[in-house]
């Protein structure tokens, strides 16, 4: 065996550069939001176990230097409980040096473990969840099928927060449009005050044209924010944002000005720093330096 076992294109988040990556699930168990393209085509699935383990050997002979595993695809916290216990138990068996593990998981497939359970699956090394809010307002929510209502949302986040395990959110600047989006922002905010997470990615969209909302906005039925309604959305989101803890970032390569926020004590300089950028005072990254 030359490598790691991989299917198709594999996702992980920014902060999990620098880590063993594991191909549990191949899709993701969802596969409805509009504006998402990753997995397109690609039917969801469990991959063998045996396939699994022979990647961890794999990693545990050849990669002693990673501290971190993150588990791929979009939603590996979809896998029966006693399959994860077993997988995080290897995980630890085979590579006791590994700190922290990480996955992607979606509303739904929290909610399906109880608190007792995610609690267990802490203690065995999962140390990081991320969860894809995009927006707190309700009908935005269902508008990019989302698949799971506000209050399942703040539920499943709190859960994760309760359990013990940090929680990571990315929620979309832009995703509501032109006419909503005031009311995304500042229910966004405020869905973040509820689920009060240890980090807050608050992502650019970008459109593709693979997707329901690239084929909405070529037939003219959704409009894109231009760079300033973008700011004045990120704003407004992040001044109805009462975090107790952590940090709100603004960074990714496809935003137009990268913020990095402790909350809550450098939010009013991050505030007045959006508003230089918004008399023009603050340069704002070009259109093309943005990147996926
Ligand atoms: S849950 Fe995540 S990976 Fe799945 S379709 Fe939605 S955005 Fe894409």
């Amino acid at each position: 065996m030359d490598g790691l076992h991989y299917e198709g294109m594999i996702i992980r988040p920014p902060s999990e550069a620098d880590s063993i990556i594991l191909q549990i699930t191949r899709g993701c168990s969802h596969n409805k939001c509009t504006f998402c393209g990753t997995y397109k085509g690609v039917r969801f699935g469990i991959k063998d176990e045996a396939i699994v383990d022979r990647d961890i050997d794999y990693a545990a002979k050849n990669l002693q230097f990673l501290r971190r595993v993150f588990l791929a695809d979009g939603d590996a916290l979809i896998l029966p409980q006693e399959r994860l216990v077993r997988l995080l138990q290897k995980i630890r068996t085979r590579m006791p040096w590994i700190q922290r593990v990480g996955l992607y998981g979606n509303a739904k497939s929290i909610l399906r473990k109880s608190l007792q359970q995610l609690k267990e699956l802490r203690d065995l090394g999962l140390g990081i969840v991320y969860l894809g809010v995009e927006s707190g307002d309700p009908q935005t929510l269902r508008d990019i099928r989302k698949g799971v209502s506000r209050e399942k949302m703040v539920e499943a986040g709190r859960r994760v927060r309760q359990a013990g395990i940090k929680l990571s959110v990315t929620v979309l600047l832009g995703i509501a449009g032109r006419e909503r989006s005031l009311e995304h922002a500042r229910a966004t905010g405020s869905i973040l005050s509820e689920i009060d997470p240890h980090y807050v990615g608050a992502l650019t969209l970008m459109v593709l044209p693979n997707t329901e909302l690239g084929r909405r906005v070529q037939e003219g039925t959704f409009e894109v924010l231009d760079p300033r309604e973008l700011l004045v959305e990120l704003r407004e989101m992040l001044a109805h944002t009462h975090m107790s803890r952590g940090l709100f970032l603004s960074n990714h390569a496809s935003n137009y000005l990268p913020i990095k926020v402790k909350m809550p004590t450098d939010k009013e300089r991050a505030l007045a720093l959006i508003d230089e950028a918004l008399k023009g005072r603050v340069r704002l990254k070009p259109e093309w330096m943005r990147a996926l």
